[in-house]
């Protein structure tokens, strides 16, 4: 496990500190963990979007008999602490770059999953009957140096040309008059796709209509090794010995490389970090000259996202930092609140009631991987969604469900998440790797 990754990010006992675990609904269901011995078809490593997806539909349209097992709640990954944008944007890979890898038209599939996959929460939400203040409108991408409008112009017509997306440009008037308004920004591209949520209550949604539908889910059951006996697996918790005819590793920026051996050295986990100020008051707002409630986020590489909660606070993203352990936290937590003075001076002389981190998964491609993970297609993972995950690993969940199921034409899944993880070289220093990108990618969005 890269060192970044520190325990003290694992301690699967404590409840985070966010925003959504404030506010969320309670789960209301009657979980235990795992204890003795058990036994089924299917049994899923991580009760996140992806887990909980595969679950639902293995129960919903095959029948399997499933058990979801987690370390900690439903949700305690980066499915419960998430920025709760429903979006594009799983990859890392640029567009181009893609269509020389993959080709056009897997490259335009890929595009139309992405698309999908927000369909997927909403349908999610409509059918399972989840009150996740789903909100409309789209997101917009907003130039942080002048020199970005080009870029997002470029963008918008290759968009146009590639996908039949249209997108709309924003110069700086348009942002004031949408209620888009920094100082820090010199126009933006606006995207009608994307919705955002409440990730912790759609995750609890989802556990609820698994659980509903006959998947049992069982929490604070931490898998601590696994082994294969004849054709079935043997998963051991601190309390329990689960056999299975398949495995889903469904753990994302959480995976323990040490356990789940298939992933070794093939994933970056990176942080993202929140802070969420107490509730603005209309005066406030409208001094910023923020008051949309579409989701945002700036074009740096190192990016910021941030968009207005339901009861008017002000929620504040940014990827970066390399230190995991607790003694991090109140360096990031102050960096955060530097940028936030910069970009919004208003809301930046608000109280900040929540930070929190969590991790997001990178893999060496810069794409998902969806699919087995050994020859005999009995052990399986989705995962790697480039800190956007919130549709995406709803859908591929549900896809992967329809892979152990060996039904892969109702996968229908794009060649750009089906080619298996690649190792990063020299996989020890992706800590280092890590560092240097930040120091390059910060230094470029700063001057470049
Ligand atoms: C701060 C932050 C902001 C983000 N913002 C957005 C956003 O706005 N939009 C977006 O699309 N995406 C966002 N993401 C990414 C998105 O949240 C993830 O891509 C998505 O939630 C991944 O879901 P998952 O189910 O694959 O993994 P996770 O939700 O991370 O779940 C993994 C689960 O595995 C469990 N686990 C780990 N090891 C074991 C073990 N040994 N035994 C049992 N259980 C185990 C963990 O307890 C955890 O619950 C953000 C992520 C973070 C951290």
């Amino acid at each position: 496990m890269p060192s970044t990754t520190h325990p003290d990010a694992f301690h699967f006992d404590r409840t985070v500190e966010s925003y959504w675990e404030a506010s969320a609904d309670p789960l209301n269901l009657d979980l235990a963990p795992l204890t003795g011995d058990a036994r089924c078809d299917v049994a899923i490593i991580g009760a996140g979007y992806t887990g909980l997806s595969t679950a639902l539909t293995l129960r919903e349209d095959y029948g399997l008999d499933v058990r979801v097992l987690d370390a900690a709640m439903p949700g305690w990954g980066a499915s419960g602490r998430n920025g709760g944008f429903a979006c594009i944007g799983s990859h890392k890979l640029g567009y181009g770059s893609m269509i020389a890898r993959y080709g056009r038209d897997e490259t335009i599939r890929f595009f139309s999953t992405m698309r999908e996959a927000v369909d997927r929460v909403r349908d999610n939400c409509r059918r399972y009957g989840i009150e996740a203040s789903l909100t409309e409108g789209g997101e917009v991408s907003l130039a942080h140096r002048p020199n970005r409008m080009a870029e997002l112009a470029a963008e918008k017509s290759f968009m146009q040309a590639t996908f039949g997306e249209t997108m709309e440009l924003l110069d700086a008037n348009a942002l004031r008059e949408r209620g888009l308004w920094s100082p820090h920004f010199h126009g933006g591209l606006a995207c009608a796709v994307g919705a955002s949520i409440h990730p912790l209550n759609y995750a609890r949604g989802l556990a609820r209509a698994a659980q509903g539908l006959g998947a049992h889910t069982h929490p604070f059951s931490r898998v601590r090794s696994w082994s294969k006996h004849a054709k079935k697996y043997v998963l051991t918790t601190e309390n329990a010995r689960l056999e299975a005819d398949h495995v889903v590793i469904a753990t994302n920026g959480y995976t323990s490389e040490s356990i789940f051996h298939h992933h070794r050295d093939r994933l970056m986990p990176a942080l993202s970090n929140i802070i969420v100020t107490r509730p603005l008051t209309e005066d406030e707002r409208a001094e910023q000259g923020w008051t949309s409630r579409v989701m945002a986020y700036d074009t740096r590489n190192l990016l910021h996202y941030f968009r207005l909660l339901p009861d008017g606070r002000f929620l504040f993203g940014g990827r970066g930092g390399t230190d995991a352990s607790d003694g991090g936290a109140e360096p990031m937590k102050a960096h955060m609140i530097a940028t936030l003075k910069r970009m919004f001076p208003v809301f930046g002389r608000a109280e900040i009631d929540y930070f929190w981190r969590g991790f997001v998964c990178l893999s060496r491609d810069l794409v998902p991987y969806v699919g087995a993970l050994d020859d005999h297609r009995s052990v399986w993972t989705s995962i790697a969604y480039h800190g956007n995950g919130v549709a995406m690993a709803s859908y591929c969940g549900r896809a992967l469900a329809h892979l152990i199921a060996g039904k892969p034409e109702r996968a229908n899944l794009p060649a750009v998440v089906t080619r298996r993880l690649a190792p990063f070289p020299a996989a020890s220093l992706r800590p280092l790797y890590l560092k240097g990108a930040y120091l390059w990618f910060g230094a470029k969005d700063e001057w470049l």
